[in-house]
């Protein structure tokens, strides 16, 4: 079975993974400062905080942005359910706001409408890799005196008018979980222009612990640590970082191996019926192409998009389905009404991501299309 997503491990992370067990130092260390420093550089911020998941960077992110009891926070329904569970984390509500058709992204033309006094950040997710219009939510969030806070889980490498991912909004959150285009195993960062933002974060990653050079009973000594509020425990360990520093090396040739593989999958798909793949944003950008996202016409087939996700597994293609979408979960139900997320609802009947990873073979392309061909013709409908 060919999997919808596989992580690149050479032998240039193994060694360095030994290399750090056999140094004794297997906790956050020397690896993790320079996997931090490596990370920051990339994506042309001053600071990047490294914890042992993405999730847990989205809730330090909205923490150190000064989300908090009462808040709203604005975001997207088609994402994975960390970034809605970290805003109940942080004590506030999550509002939903609908997708554009096209790409998937939180729609900017829809954002004022759900904005409310409670209302302390946005949170879009740029979804399979490709940015949100960045330009459109930031002229909001300026003027209403809002942070924007990231969810770039799909978009290390992704760019928005030449600024990349990472650099634009007040923090962004990466994940290094298997399936994401770069892997520490399990892991994550924040990246962020603002010091204070930071700070805070890299304490609450802590315990609390005040570590600042400013705190007298922090950073000096053996003994002398300081607890200054109810942190977590959050830290990445340097085992992570040893393979993050080789991935991030590796992480703009492999994402242009993606790019490639994108490419071929969509002048493919082009002569299959039913099938298309998401829409490429108007605004010129670079895509992570973390995902490889098709809607099928359901309408015209005689089964439904879980039977069509069956049938390629049938033909040994691993499909998934990225996301069902949050106002659709038992949990999020009561934070929207199905009626006000219509995009998002029908997008549910009719997306599954095909397999796209960099080590994918031009010929594994072929094959998938060539399955998702044979899937249409066996359940197309007479006449549609
Ligand atoms: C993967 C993912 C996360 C969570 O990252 P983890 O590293 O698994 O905690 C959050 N948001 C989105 C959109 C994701 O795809």
């Amino acid at each position: 079975m060919l999997p919808y997503a596989r992580p690149s491990i050479t032998e240039a992370e193994i060694r360095e993974v030994e290399d750090c067990l056999r140094s004794g130092w297997l906790s956050t260390g020397p690896r993790t400062e320079r996997f931090e420093e490596a990370l920051a550089a990339y994506v042309g911020v001053p600071h990047a905080v490294a914890t042992n998941t993405g999730t847990a960077a989205l809730h330090l992110a909205l923490l150190a942005a000064g989300v908090g009891p009462g808040d709203e926070v604005v975001t997207t329904p088609m994402t994975w359910v960390a970034t809605a569970n970290v805003i109940l984390h942080a004590g506030a509500t999550p509002v939903f706001v609908d997708v554009e058709p096209g790409t998937l992204n939180l729609d900017a033309a829809r954002l004022e409408a759900a904005l409310s006094r409670q209302t302390k950040a946005i949170l879009p997710v740029h979804f399979a890799g490709q940015p949100c219009d960045l330009d459109a939510l930031l002229a909001v969030a300026r003027s209403r005196g809002l942070a924007l806070v990231e969810d770039a889980a799909h978009a290390l490498g992704a760019s928005y008018k030449g600024r990349p991912i990472g650099s634009v909004g007040d923090v962004t959150m990466f994940s290094f979980h298997p399936a994401k285009n770069l892997t520490t195993g399990e892991g994550g960062a924040l990246v962020t222009a603002d010091a204070e933002i930071a700070g805070r974060a890299r304490r609450l990653r802590y315990h609390g612990i005040d570590q600042s050079p400013e705190n007298r009973f922090g950073g000096r000594g053996p003994a002398a640590y300081d607890v200054v509020e109810a942190g977590f425990k959050y830290n990445i360990s340097d085992l992570q970082s040893a393979i993050g520093l080789h991935q991030l090396q590796a992480l703009d040739d492999r994402n242009r191996r993606r790019a490639h593989l994108a490419s071929l999958y969509r002048s493919e798909l082009d002569s299959v019926e039913c099938v298309r793949p998401l829409e490429e944003a108007p605004y010129e950008h670079h895509h992570a192409w973390h995902m490889m996202v098709v809607r099928v016409e359901t309408d015209a087939l005689s089964t439904d998009r879980d039977g069509f996700v069956q049938a390629l597994r049938e033909r040994d293609v691993g499909a998934g389905v990225h996301f069902v979408p949050l106002h659709l979960q038992t949990l999020y139900r009561r934070h929207a009404q199905e009626a006000d997320l219509p995009v998002a609802t029908q997008a549910h009947r009719e997306i599954l991501t095909l397999p796209l990873f960099a080590d994918m073979r031009d010929e594994d392309v072929g094959f998938v299309v060539g399955a998702v061909n044979d899937v249409v013709r066996a359940h197309r409908r007479r006449g549609a």
